[in-house]
């Protein structure tokens, strides 16, 4: 008998439920009233099992699955936590130790799971971060050959991101670049952010189920989500220059990143609301962005 997923069966979800899910995760991707059906049917399926996710977590901070529990409207906390068959997530599982790991185990030699990625792999010190006494870049591979795609969300698996930062004494790098360094080949996606938009990552999930692979840009992230500059979309950008103590206004002569960081966070707007770095009066810090938290650039002057 398997081991039992952390997950309950979708029992109290009905259809209504799943076509008003569908309804709005048509609207995250710009898709008509047509789309809808085959879109809940989608949800079913990720709700039912019938496809199957693996969530593993390497070197990271857990900021991506936080992000992740922030994705209402789009789908609500109780139906991530109660109703989505994530078959292991690392953070969301309350499911620990042999259990767990036999879980996992089971699910890798089922095979045929979307596989999510989040956080880098460290390589120089293979040991630093470990998953049932496995070094997590082996157990990776070992998950990476049975999965259908593979989604690395959040920048430190889709680019090394903070782990990755100079000194990098654990030699971190990205799960991507570390997989095909192992001979892996399969449909990849990036999906980077500190922490990615809740949107971008069930976006691009349930574009793979029901869709297979969106269109990509050419470092894999998907055109959908990252295909503008964060600056073409900025509040500021008809404004004055900033000044330390005068009224808000572009920070690019301070170092924001936002004429080079491809990303709709801005018009898409967080916690459900229009809001963004940039509403906020903070620079951006170019988070999607391959080169992020890899030079000296992003680390703003501390006020003495
Ligand atoms: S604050 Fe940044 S993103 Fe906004 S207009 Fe200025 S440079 Fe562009
Ligand atoms: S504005 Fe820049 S730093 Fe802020 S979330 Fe968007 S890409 Fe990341």
């Amino acid at each position: 008998m398997p081991p039992s997923s952390h997950t309950d069966s979708p029992a109290g979800m009905s259809r209504r439920d799943f076509l008003s899910l569908a309804g709005r995760v048509a609207v995250l991707w710009g898709l008509g009233s047509s789309a809808v059906t085959s879109l809940a049917a989608s949800i079913q399926a990720l709700s039912t099992g019938r496809a199957p996710v693996l969530w593993l977590e390497g070197s990271n901070c857990s900021g991506c699955s936080i992000s992740l529990l922030n994705s209402y409207p789009v789908l609500p906390l109780s139906v991530l936590t109660r109703h989505l068959s994530l078959q292991f997530h690392q953070t969301l599982s309350t499911i620990q130790g042999a259990p767990a790991v036999d879980l996992v185990n089971h699910t890798i030699a089922q095979g045929g799971y979307l596989l999510v990625v989040e956080g880098a792999v460290p390589v120089t010190i293979p040991s630093a971060c470990r998953f049932g006494g496995e070094n997590f870049g082996d157990h990776l591979q070992r998950a990476a050959q049975g999965a259908s795609h593979i989604v690395a969300v959040g920048s430190c698996a889709a680019f090394g991101g903070i782990p990755a930062a100079p000194n990098n004494p654990t030699g971190a790098v990205d799960a991507i670049s570390f997989l095909q360094s192992r001979g892996i080949s399969k449909p990849f996606v990036r999906v980077p952010g500190c922490p990615p938009h809740p949107d971008w990552m069930i976006g691009t999930l349930v574009h793979l189920i029901q869709y297979g692979m969106p269109p990509l840009d050419s470092q894999l992230r998907p055109l959908k989500f990252y295909s503008k500059t964060v600056h073409s979309m900025c509040p500021l950008r008809e404004m004055e220059d900033a000044s330390p103590s005068g009224p808000p206004g572009c920070m690019e002569e301070y170092g924001c990143k936002g004429p080079s960081t491809y990303a709709d966070c801005v018009s898409r707007g967080w916690n459900g609301v229009a809001t963004s770095c940039l509403h906020s009066h903070a620079p951006c810090i170019g988070c999607t962005s391959q080169n992020f938290a890899q030079s000296s650039f992003h680390h703003w002057p501390v006020a003495q």
